[in-house]
């Protein structure tokens, strides 16, 4: 038997809206369970960097708080800072742009709380003796939080070709040091013979890693991240990485750094997934694009990995029925979740359940009309 996964579906009627759905879900998947009177609770966001619309909408995360409060806890909503220069970068620019995108006390019913603190260096280290980490650097705030509920917004990721759960803990819940490594990796390289020399690439490089010398894109290896997002973004498929072992091996840094976030949660963590606005990118840019699928639902279960096998099982069959008109999916589309890198997506899924974070199999159970 696999792990319990619920499903409601994103429709809705006048006693069935998508907010009765999230507080069905939280029911029926125990998350009452998680939460104990007065604990402390982390919701696990992602606010959005300012100029991306499809992140998940504070009026969503107020009704998982909502159901957090009424049984006695205290939620905060909570992100870390992300490696690149960004508005993102501190805790302060971090706020101001939750802020602007309506995530605060007012609208979401709990403050915001950068969990790795003003430069990202509010760390707490959690053995783990795993293959790549020996100690895991989890978010000092997380870490500390009585219970854990988890927001995931399903995405497509240049670096790991699905965006969910686990990439949501490894990167979004950990501090620097665990970014950098799962970044390090990755070096992209150009096909000057398919490059038009659009420049989409080098404008939005995060890291500035991108310019052009003699009528050829060149990347600084030493200021690159590694995010991977070139790759997703160059429509003529010119850039090209060696993403069999490096992203193979970011996703199981990703999967180790996860079971370092969630080590002193046992029986203290949910996880909701929202397949709304699906994506090929995440919600890190600076834009949004047109999403690869129609909206799907919404999913809760105990375990991230069960989770996120529906999530991805879900999106691959919406992606491979096409859509209304049974259209292929876009470029972008196809080379972030079907793609030569994409099609490497599930090594997160297999190693964390080779690790213990999980299981992929599942009992799908719908939620709701
Ligand atoms: S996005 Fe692709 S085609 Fe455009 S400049 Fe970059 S590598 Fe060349
Ligand atoms: S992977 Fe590409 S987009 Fe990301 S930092 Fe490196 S050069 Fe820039």
């Amino acid at each position: 038997m696999g792990s319990p996964v619920f499903f409601a579906t994103v429709g809705g009627h006048a006693k069935q809206g998508p907010l009765d759905k999230i507080r069905m879900l939280f029911e029926e998947a125990g998350f009452a369970d998680v939460v104990n009177e007065r604990d402390l609770v982390a919701v696990k966001c992602h606010f959005g960097e300012p100029g991306c619309t499809t992140f998940i909408p504070p009026v969503y995360i107020r009704k998982i708080v909502d159901e957090v409060q009424k049984r006695g806890a205290r939620a905060f909503l909570t992100d870390t800072g992300c490696l690149y220069f960004s508005r993102r970068y501190n805790a302060r620019d971090h706020l101001v742009a939750a802020e602007e995108h309506g995530f605060g006390l007012t609208s979401t019913g709990a403050p915001v709380l950068i969990a790795d603190g003003l430069r990202g260096t509010d760390v707490t280290p959690v053995e783990v003796n795993l293959k790549y980490f020996d100690t895991v650097d989890v978010a000092s705030a997380i870490h500390d939080a009585n219970s854990l509920i988890v927001v995931t917004h399903v995405t497509g990721h240049g670096l790991t070709g699905l965006g969910a759960t686990i990439k949501n803990l490894g990167m979004g819940a950990a501090g620097r040091r665990m970014k950098l490594a799962v970044h390090s990796q990755v070096r992209p390289s150009i096909n000057p013979e398919r490059c038009t020399l659009c420049e989409e690439c080098l404008m939005n490089c995060p890291a500035g890693a991108i310019s052009i010398e003699n009528n050829v894109i060149v990347f600084d290896h030493d200021t690159c991240i590694g995010c991977g997002e070139c790759v997703a973004l160059c429509s003529e498929r010119a850039i090209k990485v060696l993403w069999a072992g490096e992203a193979q091996e970011a996703q199981e840094k990703l999967a180790e750094i996860s079971s370092g976030v969630l080590a002193n949660k046992k029986d203290r963590v949910g996880f909701f997934s929202f397949l709304i606005n699906v994506t090929p990118m995440c919600d890190c840019w600076n834009f949004s694009t047109a999403p690869s699928v129609a909206d799907i639902g919404f999913l809760a279960s105990k375990d991230p990995v069960a989770i996120d096998q529906v999530a991805a099982d879900l999106v691959m069959k919406s992606i491979m029925m096409g859509g209304p008109e049974g259209q292929a999916p876009d470029a972008m589309t196809r080379e972030t979740f079907l793609g030569a890198h994409g099609t490497a997506w599930n090594r997160q899924l297999s190693y964390a359940q080779e690790i213990g974070l999980g299981s992929r199999e599942y009992d799908l159970i719908h939620v709701g009309d």
